[in-house]
Order: structure tokens, then sequence, then C-alpha cells
């Protein structure tokens, strides 16, 4: 006989489980509200992808791609009867691309990848498309942190790089956090530049690094030749005084870079969004161009950011497609939860009636008057057995109901209902329509 075994999530998943995934689904019902009110459509994209697309995209020296991807053969060599990631010795173009595939780490490469896919550039006006679901990093797991995490992104593609479009798009995303009820909300905003001037900067930086490196730690000694950037990113105690005194992109942007730069601080300021400047916020994502965003909120502890994105002019150009800009940014649903919980999270509305029926002949009304209710939009619990009355009483106010229907011998008699309120006991007789009518200016009220 096979031992018994119990199992458990995989280490960095959770399940997300009633009463919690409400407030869930509320948060990403706000955010289509809000995103479509600013024009922007649902796009559902696959949750795996060719490996390549990330690398070619995010990046290979990023530590997104080069370690945190959940990398798969489809089909398995050999018949394994599980698939083993690729060997890290070998390069990964030495593989066939179509059959090396990874859960998708984040959704813009794809978002992407279906833009060129489907001729969407010749689709009128800036194409602008919003996504939610899970995203899989091999991250250490800690508060905040999570190997299956979610993300609401939205993404806005066309011909212009107006200033206006970002703005906008971070106005939207305030909007949005304002009407969830984040607190502590922080906008920092940064410009990156762009391939004129970006890569003299890089350079100029990796000089720098280099007549410091013997104070900097291993990481950061190992990205001044893999992605000098990313020293930036530092949260080493050690290295903050050291890297202050770095070259500053602001100080090496092109004449266009700084004048869009200018004019998008010009249009935040247009729409009283406050923002601070981070020159450090360089994103650990290889695509980004100029503009480059993060904002953190209340309750987080260090891992703190919310939301990041920023411009990526080049990247449907990298991945095959037309000249065309880009703008977008992901939202972490779990620590916008994470914030949200740790504030004043909203009351949703939970269970409005439980069914408290007794006696053969008051089942089929209660069966009745369920699904009356079910269609008016209240939702019901009708206990599929008989149950004394104190016990049914106990279990409507254990489930958090709001009312309990009586529904006893007499009520069936007389044609009426007995609704007790749960929170003050307030009781009052009413026939089914004046139920119905009751309970609707209740849910108005
Ligand atoms: P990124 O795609 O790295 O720009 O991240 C965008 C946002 O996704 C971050 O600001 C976080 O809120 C969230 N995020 C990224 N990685 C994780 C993770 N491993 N667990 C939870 N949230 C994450």
């Amino acid at each position: 006989m096979t031992e018994k075994r119990q199992f458990r999530a995989i280490k960095g998943t959770r399940d997300i489980l009633p009463p919690d995934s409400a407030l869930w689904n509320w948060f990403e019902r706000t955010a289509r509200e809000v995103f479509e009110t600013y024009g922007f459509g649902d796009i559902r994209l696959p949750i795996f992808e060719e490996t390549d697309l990330f690398a070619r995209s995010i990046g290979s020296d990023t530590d997104v791609v080069g370690k945190e991807m959940y990398t798969f053969l489809d089909p398995p060599r050999d018949l394994d009867p599980l698939p083993r990631p690729p060997e890290p010795t070998r390069p990964l173009s030495d593989l066939i691309p179509r059959e090396v595939i990874s859960l998708r780490p984040e959704a813009t490469a794809s978002v992407v990848r279906a833009y060129i896919e489907h001729g969407m550039h010749t689709l009128p006006g800036n194409v602008k498309l919003y996504y939610v679901g899970p995203m899989f990093r091999r991250e250490r797991p800690q508060k905040g942190r999570y190997r299956q995490f979610y993300q609401v992104g939205a993404e806005v593609l066309g011909q212009s790089d107006a200033p206006a479009i970002d703005a906008e798009v971070l106005e939207m995303l305030l909007v949005l956090f304002r009407r969830v009820g984040l607190t502590n909300i922080k906008l920092y905003v940064n410009s990156i530049g762009c391939k004129e001037c970006r890569p003299k900067y890089v350079e100029l930086l990796r000089s720098g690094l280099q007549r410091v490196k013997d104070k900097l730690g291993a990481d950061s000694q190992r990205r001044i030749e893999t992605n000098p950037l990313r020293v930036l990113d530092s949260k080493l105690p050690e290295e903050q005084a050291i890297i202050e005194t770095l070259p500053r992109i602001s100080d090496h942007l092109c004449g266009d870079c700084l004048a869009h730069f200018a004019k998008l601080k010009d249009e935040l300021k247009l729409r009283g969004i406050e923002y601070e400047e981070n020159w450090r916020l360089v994103r650990g994502l290889d695509y980004y161009t100029r503009t480059t965003f993060e904002v953190t909120a209340a309750g987080l502890g260090s891992q703190n950011a919310v939301c990041g994105g920023g411009r990526y002019d080049g990247l449907v150009e990298l991945l095959g497609g037309q000249p065309t800009k880009g703008i977008g940014f992901a939202i972490g649903t779990d620590r916008a939860m994470l914030s949200i919980q740790e504030g004043s999270a909203p009351k949703l509305p939970g269970l409005g009636v439980f069914v408290a029926w007794m006696g053969a002949k008051a089942y089929p009304a209660a069966v009745a008057i369920a699904r009356k209710l079910r269609e008016c939009g209240v939702a019901v619990e009708l206990p599929p057995e008989e149950m004394k009355f104190k016990k049914s009483l106990g279990l409507a106010d254990k489930l958090g109901a709001r009312y309990a229907l009586i529904i006893g011998e007499d009520e069936v008699a007389s044609g009426t209902y007995t609704l007790k309120r749960l929170s003050d006991g307030d009781q009052r007789k009413l026939s089914e329509n004046d139920l119905l009518e009751y309970l609707e200016s209740e849910r108005r009220s």
C-alpha cells in the first residue's frame, strides 16, 4: 500500500482563500474599471512562452532571466518523467529555441510579442492594453516576495512617445491607488536616457565603478562588467556612500531626453501629481529607455515597491516589429493587497441571508425564496438539512450573515416570512414582496 502523505503548496507559492480572495477580486475589478475609463482593453496572454522571448527583451544578464525563470524543455528529452531545466553551462542559444520554454516572469514581453504577431500597429491611435494574472520568478521568498505572484499591468504602444502619455499612465495608476485606499503613496521618477546617451553614460559609470571596485561587494563587482546600472539598485548599507559619489545620468542625458523628461515633469504638475526624482531608479530589466518610475506604499517593510514601470521605445523593434514607442507598468497585486490589508480594507458585502427553515412543509418555500433572493443578487445560504432553530441562528451568526430568514410551519401557513437582523435582533414579519423590497432598500442604504 502506498504510504499516506500530506501535500503542501510549493515554497514561494500560496493559496488565496475567501474572504481574502474577495478583496483580491475587488482590487482587480477596480483596476479593470479604472483602466477601461482610460481606454485600455484586456489582453489575455499565455502563461508560458519561448525562453528566448524573455532573454532577448528583459536581458540575459538580468537576475530575472539569469537566475529566476522556471524553464523546461518541451518535449522533455529522453522521456524523462520530470522535465529538467537546460544545463546552466550550455548557452540557451545552443538549444532549439522553440523547445525551451519558461513560465512568464513578467508580461510586457508577451504583450509586445502579441502586438507584433497580430499586426496591431495597423490599429487606429495608440494601442492600450492591460493584463491581470500570475507571474513566476524563483526568488527567495519573504513578506511581499513570492515565486508565484500576481501582477496587474498596462501598456501603451504606438507611434508617439509624447510625455503626456507617460503622465496619463501615471495619473491612471494613482487614480487606482487612491480609489482602493492605498496610503502613503510615493511616486519616484527618473530618466535613464536613450540608445544615444545611455551607452555613453554606462561607460562613464563603469569607469567610475572601476575606481571604487575594491570597496564594493561581490555582486556589485560582477555587475561592473555585466550590468553597471544595476549597481545603483544596491541596498547594501556599506555601498550607499560610495554610490552617491558616482556620475549621475541626469547630468549626461542628451538634449532630446532632457527635453522629454522636463516635459514629463510639466505634465505631472499639470495633473497635480506629486513625485520625487530618484536618479538611482534604473529598474532591473534591460528594455527600459527614458522614463522609469516606481511607486511605494505603506505597510510593506523592505519590499515596498508596489508598482514599477517605464518607457521601452526600442522593444518592439528588438523583437522583430516595426519601430514603435511603448510605455507600461506592472503593479504587484500581492503587495498592493498587503498594504490595503494593513490599512483600512473596505468591508465587502458578505453573506446576506441565512434561510433558517424548520419542518418538511417549510422546505419547498425555503428553496423557492432562496432562488428568488439569489436572482435579485442577494448572497443566500440555504442549509441542505434541517437544523434546530437555535443551531441555525448560531451558524448564521458564525457565517457573518446580515439576516436570518425564518421559515417555520407558521410562516408557511400565513404566507409570510420572519426576517431577523442579526446585528441588533430587529425582527419583522413580511410578505414575499415586502421582503424583496425591504432587502433592496437596505442594500441601497
Ligand atoms: P517588475 O516586473 O520587477 O518591474 O515588478 C513590478 C512589481 O511587481 C514590483 O514593484 C512588485 O510590486 C511586484 N513584484 C515583482 N516581483 C515580485 C515577487 N517575487 N513577489 C511579489 N511581487 C513582486
